[in-house]
């Protein structure tokens, strides 16, 4: 049995709204500082992102010695792994041990959906509803929702007319679905569609695969967890997440140093160093050379390279072409496969461009592009996701005077240290728009959020503090570092989700900060001078 701590005379200190890594750490941290807390969910179960995402071939593109919690020795040293990128059940498993080995779940309300909240002036904190039509009071608001958390899907004029089964991969059914021996279409090509047609390609009678745009995808060279590796770096876990740490993205230690600029190397030298990188696989290939997301002339020797690999794999050179991307490499979040490619040379794998032949409408068992039927008995959605605000602006978040925050993002997510929205005290954010999560192994950001949020909310506490909340001016400096940051970059040139591009209509501003260690000792000197930026209350 659950304690019942909604009462309006027993405010906890901190709601957090999400039971994936994020609202998990943060109970988990809370409580160690002494704080109450409650993290609720509307999911049935704890895990977030891996608690929805059941499509095929599901699994973590970080390594699984990487992409894991490093606050507790005990649980880096006895938890497991049993393969080098662990896939969604795995995780889904981690998650819920976590869970179970620190005692999370007397403080997890599932199945419990927030509808909104709103700023109390009266009580300078947040009551909050949920839609069993409870209401929570509580000191401070953590949104744990996930960056990627509300499915995209797109408004495709006449897909009821469809009759076959619609799946979307980040809303996949919990019971087994079983399309093997089946025709089955993909929509989406981006790192869910990238695992879902590789693992579906052997399994289906046919899969037509149909591709907007083309992806930049690296080999994971998966397997078994190297026991060897493992004990390498359980012998000194603290120091390789510290090394992690200190890295761009928060994770990839392990590679070798990068090169300063792949201008400065012979094309020899180039092609080997890119060569060894693929062979290392994943996301290493990017920083071979510190200029790959920076200088567009570098870039493109890299995006070439991958390109050259398409067209080495790829037996069919229409194929291949059509698969070969023509924006930046990186500037769309890269993929990280295990057999993209080779998969359209099995027979019963199709590419349907639809640059080249658009969608035209759906019928009763499939769908017309360019003038072409294409008969189908299941179609999945693999459209991605209204990312990091689409969760929060379905809510209704209040803030002062009853500002509600749609109106206040309705030009775009401007936010302070990616953690805060002026307007909105005693709101914290985790994961959101200003931050480095999307381009950082996203458990390593957590943690540092996280810690942020605890180490905040004692400290406001021990110097009798009820409200911290930024200020326009360090609200709108913060978005233009954002947006300077990612001028230096190729990230703006091209549709991505960091953008906001992928959604009709949403603004676009590029969202997330690029650059974790830069964050981290950011977020560090606000509050040495004194929560520069902030007004405390
Ligand atoms: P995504 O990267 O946004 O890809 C969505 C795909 O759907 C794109 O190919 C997109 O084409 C296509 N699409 C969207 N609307 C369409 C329309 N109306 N008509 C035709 N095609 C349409 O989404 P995602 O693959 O779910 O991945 C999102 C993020 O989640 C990733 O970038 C990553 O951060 C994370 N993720 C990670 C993993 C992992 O490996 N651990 C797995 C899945 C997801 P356009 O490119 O033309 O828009």
């Amino acid at each position: 049995m659950l304690p019942v701590i909604n009462t309006e005379a027993q405010p906890v200190d901190l709601l957090i709204v999400g039971a994936g890594f994020g609202g998990l750490y943060m109970l988990h941290r809370a409580r160690q500082q002494g704080l109450s807390a409650l993290v609720i969910d509307a999911a049935g179960g704890v895990g977030g992102t891996w608690y929805h995402n059941r499509y095929p071939g599901a699994r973590v593109d970080i390594q699984s010695l990487e992409y894991s919690f490093g606050f507790d020795e005990a649980l880096q040293q006895d938890w497991h792994w049993t393969e080098r990128y662990a896939g969604q059940p795995e995780l889904l498993r981690y998650a819920n041990h976590v869970a179970d080995r620190f005692g999370l779940r007397s403080g997890i309300l599932l199945d419990t959906r927030l509808t909104g909240a709103h700023f109390d002036e009266a009580t300078q904190g947040w009551m909050a509803f949920t839609a069993d039509g409870r209401r929570w009071q509580a000191r401070f608001l953590v949104m744990a929702t996930g960056p990627l958390s509300t499915p995209n899907q797109p408004d495709f004029p006449g897909l009821s007319d469809f009759k076959g089964q619609v799946l979307h991969t980040a809303a996949w059914p919990h019971q087994p679905v079983d399309l093997a021996g089946l025709r089955v279409g993909v929509i989406g090509t981006g790192s869910s569609g990238v695992q879902t047609i590789t693992t579906l390609a052997g399994e289906v009678a046919q899969l037509t695969v149909f591709q907007r745009t083309a992806s930049y995808a690296v080999p994971a060279h998966n397997g078994p967890l190297d026991a060897a590796l493992e004990a390498q770096v359980k012998a000194d876990y603290p120091g390789f997440r510290e090394r992690n740490r200190r890295m761009m993205g928060g994770f990839g230690s392990m590679l070798p140093p990068n090169r300063a600029s792949a201008l400065s190397v012979t094309p020899e030298e180039r092609q080997a160093i890119f060569e060894e990188r693929w062979q290392i696989g994943g996301f290493g290939l990017l920083g071979s050379f510190s200029d790959l997301i920076v200088n567009p002339v570098a870039n493109e020797m890299a995006a070439e390279f991958v390109r050259g690999k398409i067209r080495s794999i790829v037996h069919d050179p229409a194929t291949a072409a059509a698969l070969c991307p023509s924006h930046p490499i990186g500037c769309k979040r890269l993929c990280v496969d295990t057999g993209y490619y080779a998969s359209f040379n099995r027979p019963n794998v199709r590419l349907v461009d639809l640059q080249a032949a658009p969608i035209e409408g759906f019928t009763a068992t499939g769908l017309v592009t360019g003038g072409e039927a294409h008969t189908l008995d299941a179609l999945v959605l693999a459209t991605g996701f209204d990312a990091m605000t689409g969760t929060l602006l379905r809510l209704d978040l209040r803030g002062r005077g009853g500002l509600r925050l749609q109106d206040k993002w309705e030009a775009g997510p401007i936010n302070y240290l990616g953690l805060t929205v002026a307007g909105f005290p005693n709101l914290f954010n985790i994961s959101g728009p200003g931050a480095t999560a999307a381009f950082t192994n996203v458990i390593v950001a957590i943690e540092h959020q996280v810690q942020w949020i605890a180490d905040t909310v004692s400290d406001l506490a021990a110097r009798g503090v009820r409200t911290i909340e930024a200020t326009p001016e360090a609200e709108a400096d913060w978005v233009a570092h954002v947006n300077a940051v990612a001028a230096r970059t190729i990230y703006l040139n091209c549709n991505s989700w960091y953008l906001g591009a992928n959604i009709p209509g949403k603004p676009r501003m590029f969202m997330p900060l690029f650059g974790f260690p830069a964050y981290v000792a950011r977020c560090a000197e606000v509050v040495q001078q004194g929560y520069a930026g902030f007004v405390l209350g």
